[in-house]
């Protein structure tokens, strides 16, 4: 018997309702969704307001990996909730656990964490970390990167809106290209191992844009916001020494990136990379509000105290749910049912990308893949009309399904790691008849 079922058009009488308060009272500048105002959610399953019930691709845009509401982190955080809410930088409990348990699921030399509240804010934490560490003033980040929508964030991020809509952004941060094997006019995903005519490339560009030597580097290890674009296999290393021999500090972003999404805890594992700073969102809190930034000892030796805190940092809510996704980890296998899974996902898109005409590339890792939508394989114009009518006719049988990229022409395949062979297959089986229809 089928999971999902929906009544009606979207939204229904009650969603749209409620839809037209929202948008009265709270600005309407979020991103494209289907319109599904959600009650409930559990492990992969979706309950709008009307009563409809839906699949979920989203996670709740990469966050919900241990699946909505795990009753073992929904106790975990209640149990907190009872006992303290915050108390700033002191001491709790539960953020000492929590500061062990990350360390030590973390690979050997990151040894040290600090509790912030948002991926943003630990982009900016890496940002200072970078500079004062190594006494030097500018960032590389990476064309098509997303990193937080704060300030400091944004300017080291390359998507092309920011930069256009706000004037200048913060000094200090400069942008190279990002290796996309499926748009590569320039040929930088040639060359493995050591993509001799990209990083000549990035030589000059570091050269014609900084004032001196750079403090470090950022960078995804996909680029999420951009429409999950992975890199070629290699570069990300080869990206690691390049900063190394510079005497830059090597930051990986892995807010979306970690936490089993890629089939591998942390996606650095894939290419045995050995960053200097990581940053960790999402995943971490798997719903309730926590970030982190992870560094071997001597980079954070370089902060006077003080100089980093968050005033809801390291709350016991927030540190108990840190605790309670590593025990759903230790405990349920989500790891290898996310690399287990999305191969099978993979695949299945894959094929089906052969049967269609705007379908033009599948890519992706363990339980993150892309589906970019265009015009024509020739010319791989980005269909972004034909990505929105996927998202809502998804949502219509019963999948949700959220969209990205640079040219907003890329829908996420990004379910809950607890995602079960029964659920991929009617997902999936949602998802083939609405990119088929589109033949029509
Ligand atoms: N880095 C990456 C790679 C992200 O995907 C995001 C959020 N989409 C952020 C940083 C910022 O996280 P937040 O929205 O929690 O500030």
């Amino acid at each position: 018997m089928a999971i999902t079922h929906v009544h009606g058009p979207l939204p229904g009488p009650r969603g749209r309702a409620l839809l037209e308060t929202w948008h009265t009272y709270e600005a309407d500048v979020t991103g494209f969704q289907a319109p599904v105002v959600w009650e409930s959610a559990r492990g992969c399953v979706v309950t709008d307001v009307d009563g409809n019930v839906y699949l979920d691709w989203t996670s709740g845009v990469l966050v919900a990996n241990v699946g909505h509401c795990h009753p073992h982190l929904v106790q975990a955080a209640q149990q907190a909730s009872t006992q303290l809410l915050n108390n700033y930088e002191c001491a709790n409990v539960q953020r000492i656990e929590a500061a062990q348990r990350l360390v030590r699921a973390l690979p050997p030399h990151l040894d040290t964490c600090f509790f912030l509240t948002t991926g943003s804010e630990a982009t900016e934490a890496a940002a200072r970390l970078m500079r004062r560490r190594t006494g030097r003033q500018e960032i590389l980040s990476f064309i098509g990167a997303f990193h937080g929508r704060t300030y400091g964030a944004a300017g080291m991020g390359g998507l092309a809106g920011p930069k256009k809509l706000y004037g200048a952004s913060l000094p200090g941060s400069i942008r190279a290209p990002f290796p996309n094997p499926y748009r590569d006019p320039e040929g930088w995903c040639a060359g493995a191992p050591d993509f001799r005519r990209y990083f000549d490339h990035l030589d000059l560009v570091v050269e014609g844009n900084c004032s001196g030597p750079l403090a470090g580097v950022i960078v995804e290890p996909y680029q999420g916001a951009a429409g999950f674009i992975f890199p070629p296999a290699g570069w990300l290393k080869r990206l690691q020494e390049w900063a190394r021999a510079r005497g830059m500090l090597f930051t990986l972003d892995e807010v979306q990136a970690s936490y089993g999404r890629t089939g591998r805890m942390w996606a650095m594992e894939h290419e045995g990379l050995t960053p200097d700073i990581v940053t960790i969102g999402k995943a971490i809190g798997s719903g309730v509000p926590v970030s982190a930034v992870a560094a071997p000892r001597d980079v954070f030796a370089c902060l006077q105290k003080g100089e980093m805190s968050s005033t809801l940092g390291g709350n016991p809510v927030a540190s108990a749910a840190v605790c309670a996704v590593l025990d759903i980890f230790e405990r349920e296998d989500l790891v290898a049912n996310s690399a287990r899974l999305g191969a099978v996902m993979k695949e299945r898109l894959q094929a089906l990308s052969q049967r269609s005409r705007y379908l033009g590339d599948v890519r992706g890792l363990g339980l993150v893949i892309g589906l970019e939508f265009v015009t024509d394989k020739g010319t791989k114009e980005p269909a972004k009309e034909l990505t929105r009518r996927v998202i809502v006719d998804a949502a219509n049988q019963g999948l949700l399904v959220g969209s990205l990229g640079m040219y907003g022409n890329v829908v996420r395949v990004a379910p809950p790691l607890v995602i079960t062979p029964a659920e991929v297959d009617e997902s999936l089986a949602i998802m083939e008849r609405v990119v088929m229809g589109l033949e029509d």
